[in-house]
């Protein structure tokens, strides 16, 4: 049991000394052993280790899975902190209500949410996660609750959302929906042969459209450089036909690959038919929500695909202005080191600003990366990209890093040090003791 509880890119691997599920206990099973510490786990669809807690103990919660209230007037729903953002769409939309940020995966538990802040492909309009968070009340392991808001306890409820878990349990969460007309998404795919064209198709469709993000064709060289496909889309108006909802899990990865199918060759195939299949820009198509949204969540058990060895995600966020040469810069050196990622994705971060201590949306470009099997060689490549967004004046995304440096992190975070004086002195996380090693 306890070795099943692993992070989305199975990397690292570690083992948890024992795993709790927390209900609705008044207290936490906290041990008197001093040096146990003790971390939530959520859904595991963080990327790296920051839902990892090797030889400790984490405290699963999803058992904390009851509604409490829905305001269907006000659009206010409460509940509890281990509840899906999936079950809550469910419960929302047929209402016409929306949650206003939405990561990749709907896969994600409220809680999860708050604590890396998570952002959408609606940054530009909405912020952050954290930005609809009303209230929210926070467990600590001496027992103590705190009820917190911009308003109560203002600096926990600053230091938990993006707080990675470690100021304590969320048990329950308040959190403003919006209103929409129709569950549709009205959607183009965008084609563009290079990163030229498809960086001003994604700052062109930011002003126009509330859901806009990029895929690149990581392997395009060349006059292709940076070629890819700007999906965009807005919610449906009043009258938009019901679709029929189709099962949405079209695959599911059966088994662990023992070699990962994921390689050069057959990304290189994937990326040219994906391109091609959109060369042309498409009409506008009504799409319901969850097709649009959710396009990773459609195969089952994806992150199978890349083996034991698991894979590495590096999302990183640089100013606007450098956007474009830091992508391509980040593109080119891939392909000098013989390591081409095998996705790539951009979107825009708007200006509105993150209200956690340690959320990682700020105004820029996001640009993010997968590498599989990681070992010596894709380390050192993605210690050069730190050198590159750093020295552009951008950041990496915590809920994604499996292997961050201490002189990075703290460089990227310098606000680091305010977190670490709100932490619980009994959590904490394979990731919080790596990056703030000495
Ligand atoms: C396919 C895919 C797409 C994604 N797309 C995006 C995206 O577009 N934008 C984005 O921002 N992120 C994205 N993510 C990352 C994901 O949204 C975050 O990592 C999220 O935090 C995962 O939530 P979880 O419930 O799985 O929590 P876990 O991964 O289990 O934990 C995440 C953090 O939350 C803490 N936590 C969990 N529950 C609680 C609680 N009750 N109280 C206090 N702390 C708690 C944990 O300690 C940990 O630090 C994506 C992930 C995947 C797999």
């Amino acid at each position: 049991m306890v070795g099943r509880y692993e992070s989305w890119g199975r990397y690292p691997r570690v083992r948890q000394s024992a795993v709790r599920l927390i209900w609705r206990h008044l207290s936490l099973p906290v041990s008197r052993d001093p040096h146990r510490s003790y971390l939530p786990f959520g859904n595991g669809r963080s990327y790296g280790d920051t839902c990892l807690n090797d030889g400790g103990i984490l405290l699963d919660a999803r058992g904390l899975d009851r509604f409490i209230a829905f305001d269907p007037e006000e659009g206010v729903l409460r509940c509890e902190a281990g509840v899906l953002l999936s079950q809550i769409l469910d419960l929302v939309v047929p209402k016409g209500w929306f949650l206003p940020v939405l990561p990749g995966t709907k896969f994600v538990t409220l809680g999860g949410a708050i604590a890396s802040d998570v952002h959408g492909k609606n940054h530009s309009r909405e912020g952050t996660f954290g930005r609809h968070v009303r209230r929210f009340e926070l467990l600590r392991s001496s027992g103590e609750r705190r009820i917190c808001s911009p308003g109560e306890n203002p600096d926990w409820f600053r230091g938990t959302i993006g707080g990675l878990g470690l100021t304590g349990v969320i048990l329950w969460a308040e959190i403003a929906l919006r209103r929409i007309q129709s569950q549709n998404v009205i959607s183009e795919a965008v084609p563009a042969p290079n990163l030229e064209r498809l960086f001003e198709q994604l700052l062109d469709s930011s002003r126009n459209f509330e859901y806009v993000a990029a895929w690149i064709d990581c392997l395009a060289r060349g006059e292709n450089l940076g070629r890819g496909l700007l999906f965009r889309g807005n919610h449906a108006g009043a009258g938009s036909p019901a679709l029929q909802r189709k099962s949405r899990r079209g695959f599911r990865v059966p088994l662990d690959f023992p070699v990962s199918p994921v390689n050069e060759v057959t990304v290189r195939l994937f990326n040219t038919l994906v391109y091609l299949a959109h060369e042309k820009l498409s009409s506008p198509t009504v799409t319901d929500y969850d097709v649009f949204l959710f396009e990773l969540d459609r195969i089952e058990g994806s992150n199978r695909l890349y083996g034991p060895g698991g894979f590495l995600q590096y999302h990183c966020v640089v100013p606007l202005e450098c956007g474009k040469p830091v992508v391509e810069g980040m593109l080119r050196l891939t392909f000098r080191q013989g390591m081409p990622s095998s996705l790539g994705v951009l979107k825009v971060f708007g200006a509105l600003p993150s209200p956690g201590l340690l959320s990682f949306p700020r105004p820029g470009i996001s640009f993010a990366l997968d590498f599989p099997s990681p070992g010596p060689k894709v380390m050192r490549l993605l210690e050069e990209f730190d050198g590159i967004v750093s020295s552009a004046g951008g950041v990496v995304y915590p809920a994604k890093d499996a292997r961050m440096a201490p002189a990075a992190f703290k460089a990227y975070y310098p606000q680091w040090e305010a977190l670490e004086a709100l932490r619980d002195p009994k959590f904490s996380s394979t990731f919080w003791r790596r990056v703030t090693k000495e």
